[in-house]
């Protein structure tokens, strides 16, 4: 005898649209012989399930354990419906209204099945760059509105031809509703253009721009998170020219490969980095370089990695295997002038890059929300995020607990803005420094798309101290919401904590470059004891002065005359050391002056200001060109089996607070310079000082407070030596660690950490 039917209603929340969830849900529910509806909504999937109860447990068991594999399911619910007696399952259209909680899809690199179909002569879309399916594709930067459906993207203006209208309509096709659908006779179309926006007489766009660039030209490549400037990587000439235009001096280039024997040619790569270059997210992966190789040196000047991306999109691959390449690495470095957001309209790319670029390869399918390369790297096991943009926004976090809906502001640097909704944290991609108007227009814009694609009308602001951040300002001009202004290196920690779910109190030490305090000095060396909105400073470094604000950040030789000024009771004036004979001494002269008398040099406790000031002692670099550079050399110059420590020693002030004298270690660094001792040597030393340093204070916290967790964040965690140096050291010393793996320890992550600390409110 047939068992009864009986109804069910399911709801099922997460990353479920744009991701084939629905063809996935229609062809499980005819495996199962169950009859019905699905339908995306703006509260996520909802199913309509009709079967003998058997078969409805099978269908959701199936639904939640073999999704697929770009959905993040975060909630399934379900309740008894009454049954309606439908004969089939299908698929019904999308309904707007109620508030979303389903989740926006990032943007996805095209898949194999594409790509196979790319290459294939006799397929229809031979040669098609914007080639996509259910699996793969753009998303997040073609979104305008939720729910998500064609309309509601750039892809609006093409109407399917019969042939593409099929493949979405039918639920057996691997297209079915992919929203971006296209093909050579009905989708978008490239287009090669001079620098004055005249399209060049060509049959084929992609060939002949591979052709330019094997000739040393510079192009602009529209992508899908916006423009890059493209160069042949093996041409220095070429790659100079493009730093000149670009007014970038010496930060390094990113490079794009065809494939990872084209990348292994110049760049050592495990099988996890392997692994890491092919993930959908197709992010730059940090690689250390192999030498000597083919590869420009001004493509990376003093570092051990060359940063590393496959490439995403299919009109990357037409490129990049072109026959008139192919090409070993393309430079692909973001089409901006220093610091601006990245390009991403075409009239607007003539406009701003008709001074850096010789040709312009652009297409008319539209960029709605721009997205820069993410930027990875691995580091002591595992993942570590240095840009989380293209690729990962907007995938949120999740979090321990519900929260209302906040918005973090962020900071200035490298800023992000993150949003909550329940149990997520949407952290935003990748704006920039907040330092002009044009990175200020992109950060406000950023705040309202995302506000509208999630649904979420904040009712907490949360702002870093930084009375002068345009991002404080931001959050101080909105009305009717409340505002919770959040200490920098507290929202370190905080974001570390909440990327691992802790509950609970913990130690934190927050190293970063700058970080407005409570007390108005800028920090960056901080011992901190967190717990949820409660912070105390338990230990930092002393008190240096910044000989002229940010100068001093741009001129590390500043520094190195402040510790020598500041750490030393009679600073020897003829102090005979190779940096101090790069100065101007005039200039010496009256930047010591400027330490003395406390004239417009603002007092730190920044670890990273201490980077640059031993980087600069030890006459790596007096001048930077990028932020951290300083830094960064004295990582990459260290010499890891050196032996030896320098001294160190804090002292107790205030209540329960502590201050790290600087002076033995300088002292010791001083007296390492005058034997001799190289500076590789020197570095390491330096950087084992630190590991030991900061291990023993933390025995010491653990000590009068019990704790036995300690947090790693800010931006000078991006140094490898030290991040791993630290995990090592503390857990072998009984400390269970818990660092960044999928939200960047810089200031990338600082707005994640606001969040979650003003939600405590
Ligand atoms: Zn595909
Ligand atoms: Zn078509
Ligand atoms: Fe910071």
């Amino acid at each position: 005898m047939k068992e009864p039917s009986v109804g069910k209603g399911i709801r099922i929340n997460g990353i479920v649209q744009g991701v084939g969830f629905r063809p996935f849900v229609y062809q499980t529910a005819r495996k199962h012989h169950i009859t019905g509806t699905v339908a995306n909504t703006s509260s996520g999937v909802l199913i309509h399930a009709e079967g003998t109860p058997e078969n409805i447990r099978a269908f959701e068991q199936n639904l939640t354990e073999t999704p697929p594999p770009l959905a993040h399911i975060t909630d399934v619910r379900s309740h008894s419906e009454p049954v309606r007696g439908d004969d089939i399952f299908a698929i019904i259209g999308s309904s707007g209204g109620e508030t979303a909680a389903t989740l926006i899809s990032p943007d996805v690199s095209v898949c194999a099945d594409c790509l196979r179909e790319m290459f294939d002569p006799g397929d229809r879309r031979y040669g098609y760059p914007f080639i996509n399916c259910t699996n793969c594709g753009p998303r997040y930067t073609i979104i305008n509105d939720i729910p998500y459906d064609r309309p509601k993207t750039s892809m609006e203006v093409f109407r399917m031809c019969p042939a593409c209208q099929a493949e979405y309509d039918s639920p057996e096709d691997r297209r079915f509703h992919a929203q971006p659908n296209a093909c050579p006779v009905c989708g978008p179309s490239v287009t090669l253009c001079d620098r004055s926006g005249r399209p060049l007489e060509t049959g084929d766009p992609v060939r002949e721009t591979a052709r330019l660039l094997k000739a040393g030209h510079v192009v602009a490549v529209k992508g899908l998170g916006g423009f890059h400037l493209a160069a042949n990587a093996e041409n220095a000439d070429t790659v100079r020219r493009l730093r000149e235009r670009k007014r970038r001096e010496e930060k390094p280039f990113a490079l794009m490969s065809p494939d990872l024997a084209h990348i292994r040619r110049y760049a050592e790569v495990t099988d996890e980095e392997a692994e890491l270059l092919n993930t959908f997210q197709r992010p730059i992966v940090l690689l250390k370089k192999r030498e000597p190789s083919a590869i420009a040196g001004p493509v990376a000047p003093g570092n051990r990695y060359f940063g590393v991306m496959l490439p995403c999109t299919p009109l990357h691959y037409l490129l990049l295997q072109s026959e008139e390449g192919p090409f070993t690495a393309l430079v692909m470095t973001s089409a901006n002038l220093s610091e601006e957001p990245i390009v991403i309209d075409n009239a607007e790319a003539f406009r701003r890059l008709g001074d850096i670029a010789d040709y312009f390869l652009i297409h008319n399918r539209e960029i709605y929300l721009r997205s820069d390369d993410s930027i990875v790297r691995r580091v002591s096991g595992a993942v570590r995020s240095i840009r989380r943009s293209r690729g990962y926004a907007p995938m949120p976090v999740f979090l321990r607990s519900e929260m209302p809906p906040v918005l973090g502001c962020g900071a200035e640097l490298k800023s992000t803005i993150c949003l909550t909704k329940g149990r997520n944290a949407f952290l935003s991609q990748h704006i920039g420094d907040l330092e002009n108007l044009d990175t200020y227009n992109f950060f406000r814009m950023t705040v309202e798309h995302l506000k509208r694609i999630l649904a979420i009308t904040p009712e907490i602001i949360a702002h870093d101290l930084h009375p002068d951040y345009l991002s404080t300002r931001y959050a101080l001009e909105q009305e009717g919401v409340q505002k919770v202004p959040v200490q920098h290196h507290h929202a370190h920690i905080a974001s570390v904590v909440a990327e691992n779910g802790l509950h609970g109190p913990v130690i934190g030490l927050a190293f970063d470059g700058t970080g407005y305090g409570s007390d108005g000095a800028i920090w960056g060396g901080e011992v901190l004891t967190v717990e949820g909105k409660t912070c105390h400073r338990a230990a930092h470094l002393q008190y240096m002065p910044m000989p002229g604000g940010a100068a001093a950040i741009k001129e590390p030789w500043r520094m190195a005359a402040a510790y020598l000024e500041e750490a030393f009771d009679d600073p020897p004036d003829d102090m005979d050391l190779p940096f101090l004979r790069t100065v101007e001494p005039e200039k010496l002269r009256i930047i010591r002056s400027m330490i003395r008398k406390r004239l417009n040099a603002p007092m730190t406790s920044s670890l990273g200001r201490l980077f640059d000031g031993v980087a600069a002692l030890l006459d790596i670099r007096q001048r930077v060109t990028f932020e951290g550079q300083a830094a960064m050399e004295l990582e990459m110059m260290a010499d890891l089996d050196a032996e030896g420590l320098y001294p160190y020693e804090w002292r107790t002030i205030g209540e329960n607070g502590r201050e790290i004298l600087l002076r033995p270690v300088l002292t010791g660094i001083l007296s390492d310079l005058r034997n001799g001792v190289s500076t590789p040597v020197i570095s390491g030393r330096f950087h084992r000082t630190l590991i030991h340093l900061f291990t023993d204070l933390c025995g010491t916290l653990k000590q009068e407070t019990g704790l036995n967790r300690v947090a790693l964040s800010g931006g000078v965690f991006q140094n490898a030596i030290l991040l791993e140096g630290m995990i090592r050291s503390l857990t072998g010393n009984g400390f269970e660690v818990f660092t960044h793996t999928q939200v960047p320890a810089n200031d990338g992550g600082i707005a994640l950490g606001q969040v979650v600390i003003a939600g405590c409110h």
